[in-house]
């Protein structure tokens, strides 16, 4: 089921450019977000306004926001820049008051969207206007739980919709503060193929260093904008000041990021493309050939074993035969690690089909 969802520029139709949406994390004072909207608002690249009010905090104690006194500010950041403005919404009485407040633009966060009731207390409250409604993914890398978000709020008539990628909670350490898994990204592309898609590198990097790299990925990926957390003086933000830009690094940022079409008119390039991708078709038709053949000998053997009494599985074998094909991957420019788990996943499906062949009566 398709469900129907609006392109960005039906609700912002100024738009010429990818979505890039900056401001602070949180809102801290009346000055800090006058000032850092008129520094953003000089860039005319940025189109939205962001600001946290009510903030999730891991644990308890550190600044949770400035409250709804933040919404007045944001209304002051419009009137004054013309920028549309967005905050962060995690239950039913922040999101009557943001839309009480006009604010353009809401958001669930990560947390929010792994838990569905909060989605749908959400959900319940915007039900029947024409918010627009932002979702980022849930902590976890669950991409029906994030489906299931977009599904609830467009059962609330919700049509102004686009996903924020803002990386997950890393299962080891990384370099990142979230883990950005694209597989996760893709799949949404894959599933939901009308839904914008925009990536927060802030929050998947954690650090300024990252966020360049993050963001090029993010494009070179076909996502649409980005959220990029953006502060006058991130030595003295009250959140999140490891990975918050002041204006002027992030202008200077978006200079240097390379933006990509999903899409050309170029006849020539498409024509290439075409060719490219035969020849990619024809290999893969290869592939799956070599491999068929590969399984009618796995067979052969498996029935050899069986004959003999011998196990399916023999481990001398299995990792001599792993350490060969990763030498070879290597000597031909591939990644060992690439080929190891190739190799994983085809040599599993050799034992299945083994034991198969053996418990048969
Ligand atoms: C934020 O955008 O400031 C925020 C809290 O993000 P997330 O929900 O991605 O953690
Ligand atoms: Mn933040």
């Amino acid at each position: 089921m398709e469900l129907e969802i609006n392109p960005i520029r039906h609700w912002l139709p100024q738009i010429n450019n990818p979505l890039i949406i900056a401001g602070p994390c949180s809102l801290e004072t009346e000055e800090q977000t006058m000032e850092t909207a008129r520094m953003l608002a000089k860039d005319h690249r940025v189109f939205v306004y962001r600001g946290g009010i009510w903030k999730p905090r891991t644990r308890p104690g550190s600044f949770e926001g400035i409250g709804s006194i933040g919404l007045k500010w944001l209304q002051m950041v419009r009137e004054e820049t013309g920028m549309p403005v967005g905050t962060e919404v995690a239950n039913a009485q922040h999101t009557e008051e943001a839309l009480k407040a006009g604010i353009d633009v809401l958001w669930i966060g990560a947390r929010s969207t792994a838990s569905p009731f909060v989605v749908q207390e959400i959900a319940d409250v915007v039900k029947g206007t024409d918010a627009v409604v932002m979702v980022k993914n849930p902590v976890n890398p669950d991409v029906q739980l994030w489906v299931g978000a977009f599904e609830r709020l467009s059962q609330a008539g919700i049509k102004n919709m686009v996903a924020i990628h803002r990386g997950f909670t890393p299962f080891r350490e990384t370099e990142y503060r979230n883990y950005p898994n694209w597989k996760t990204v893709i799949e949404l592309r894959r599933l939901m193929p009308n839904l914008p898609i925009i990536c927060d590198p802030s929050h998947i990097g954690g650090k300024r260093e990252y966020l360049y790299d993050i963001s090029q990925k993010a494009f070179d990926m076909g996502m649409e904008g980005l959220m990029i957390e953006s502060h006058r003086d991130p030595s003295c933000a009250l959140s999140d000041k490891e990975q918050q830009l002041t204006p002027a690094d992030l202008a200077k940022m978006l200079d240097r990021l390379v933006i990509r079409n999903v899409t050309t008119d170029n006849k020539i390039f498409e024509n290439q493309l075409e060719l490219l991708r035969n020849r990619i078709d024809a290999i893969d038709t290869e592939l799956i050939e070599t491999l068929s053949s590969r399984m009618e000998i796995v067979r052969l053997i498996g029935q050899y074993k069986k004959d003999n009494n011998v196990t399916a599985f023999q481990v001398g074998r299995f990792s001599e035969l792993m350490e060969k094909r990763a030498k070879l991957a290597e000597s031909l420019n591939l990644d060992p690690n690439f080929v190891v788990q190739l190799f994983q996943h085809i040599h599993e499906d050799s034992v299945r089909m083994q034991t198969e062949i053996m418990d048969k009566p």
